[in-house]
């Protein structure tokens, strides 16, 4: 049987005279993320985006759960065509519904009918499918038509007929590609893949850049972090990913300036670095994990620090959570697990016992005088490479 996929927008419904651009943008990104599950007519129709398969080799499912994960798309549901025949219709209601009512409390059915010609009105054709389903369920599910959990459509239109499954939720968002390109800093820890996701979420497309500093971090600690460059391009589409090594610069630090300062001289090594790094590969903005007071890099003063070095913006989507909240969202994209994978980070090689809190801009540039950073960071730009991952 053929089985479409019908998405429904997030704010692009919400667009005016250039909702067309947006449409586009979403149309074409589907079209790429579902050609490995066959061939499939790809359209939209006020405020939905249709998948249909064009022959029964199509896998639906793989083009569900890509839809699903792609940002610019709401929620999702799945429509079972059938003939134009009440026998044939319940039939598909009672093997193909069930599994998706499976541990909900209650459900109704909706019918729409544009052939009018059809023999049952749609109150009569909600009532018939809604209790073959009842029937099938044994009493597993109830039907509260004023407050249901769970809305099964039917459809009978003039080619067709249509039995939809519930709406499920799916990524959200603005389609990838419609707000620019910025460069994520991503550790592998649990904040900056889900930072990166977040802006991902925004329509804007995400390169990377990690910084290690081998032999200090290993290169497990790298591949953990192609690793979640990879789970969130499930998501963001293709990530090239700029590996930086900081280990001359960093042992510079250990050797030459106060304990006290290390952290944020090397933060501010990574900032000066990530601009340059944008700047070569025009992305418009730069995205960390930082959080409001989670570490001592990361309260105003010391985000002071580092800010100025950047000259376009430094988004900073966690700003203002609480790591519960992270974690959640970690869990939902499946990054949790990886990032806690305990692999050492370049930023915690070296880390000082009592690191400043509170520095002064003052104290910081006077340190770096010592350190003279710039000819290694400009060895560290000439020798970065690049891993891309994902292709959707
Ligand atoms: P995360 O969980 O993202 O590692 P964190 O709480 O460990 O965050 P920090 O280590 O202070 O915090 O890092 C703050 C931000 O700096 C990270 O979210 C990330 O954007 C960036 N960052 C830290 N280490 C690296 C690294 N090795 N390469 C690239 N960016 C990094
Ligand atoms: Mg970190």
């Amino acid at each position: 049987m053929r089985v479409s996929v019908l998405c429904k927008y997030g704010e692009i419904a919400l667009k005016g005279m250039n909702r067309h651009i947006f449409e586009k943008l979403l149309r074409d990104r589907i079209k790429k993320r579902i050609a490995e599950f066959g061939r499939f007519k790809v359209y939209t129709v006020q405020s939905t985006l249709y998948i249909l398969p064009l022959d029964d080799e199509c896998d639906s499912d793989g083009a569900y759960e890509a839809a699903k994960r792609t940002f610019g798309i709401a929620a999702v549901s799945k429509a079972f065509e059938t003939e134009k025949d009440m026998d044939a219709i319940i039939r598909v209601a009672k093997t193909e519904i069930p599994k998706y009512l499976e541990g909900k409390k209650s459900f109704k059915v909706e019918s729409k009918r544009s052939d009018k010609k059809f023999p049952l009105n749609s109150p009569e054709i909600s009532n018939e499918v809604g209790g073959a389903i009842l029937q099938a369920m044994h009493g597993r599910v109830k039907v509260d038509v004023h407050n249901p959990e769970c809305v099964i459509r039917v459809e009978i239109r003039d080619n067709a007929a249509y039995v939809c499954t519930n709406q499920e939720s799916a990524a959200g968002g603005m389609p990838t590609g419609s707000n620019g390109k910025a460069l994520l800093l991503l550790s592998g820890g649990i904040d900056s893949p889900v930072a990166g996701y977040m802006m991902g979420r925004r329509g804007v497309v995400i390169e990377a850049v990690h910084y290690e500093s081998f032999p200090y971090t290993s290169e497990r600690a790298r591949d953990k972090v192609i690793e979640l460059a990879e789970l969130i391009s499930r998501y963001c589409g293709e990530i090239h990913v700029h590996v930086v090594s900081l280990t001359k610069l960093q042992e510079a630090i250990r050797d030459k300036c106060d304990e006290e300062y290390s952290t944020l001289l090397l933060r501010r090594s990574m900032m000066r670095l990530a601009d340059r790094i944008a700047e070569k590969y025009y992305c418009k903005a730069i995205i960390t994990g930082e959080s409001l007071g989670q570490v001592a890099s990361q309260t105003m003063e010391a985000l002071n620090v580092t800010n100025p070095l950047a000259n376009r913006p430094v988004f900073r989507p966690l700003i203002g959570t609480d790591k519960e909240e992270i974690v959640t969202i970690a869990r939902k994209i499946g990054t949790f697990e990886t990032s806690i994978q305990p692999y050492e980070d370049c930023c915690t090689v070296f880390t000082p016992r009592h690191p400043k809190t509170r520095p002064e801009l003052e104290a910081v540039i006077e340190q770096e005088k010592i350190l003279d950073p710039i000819p290694m960071e400009d060895e560290a730009f000439e020798n970065e490479y690049t891993i891309t991952v994902g292709s959707r």
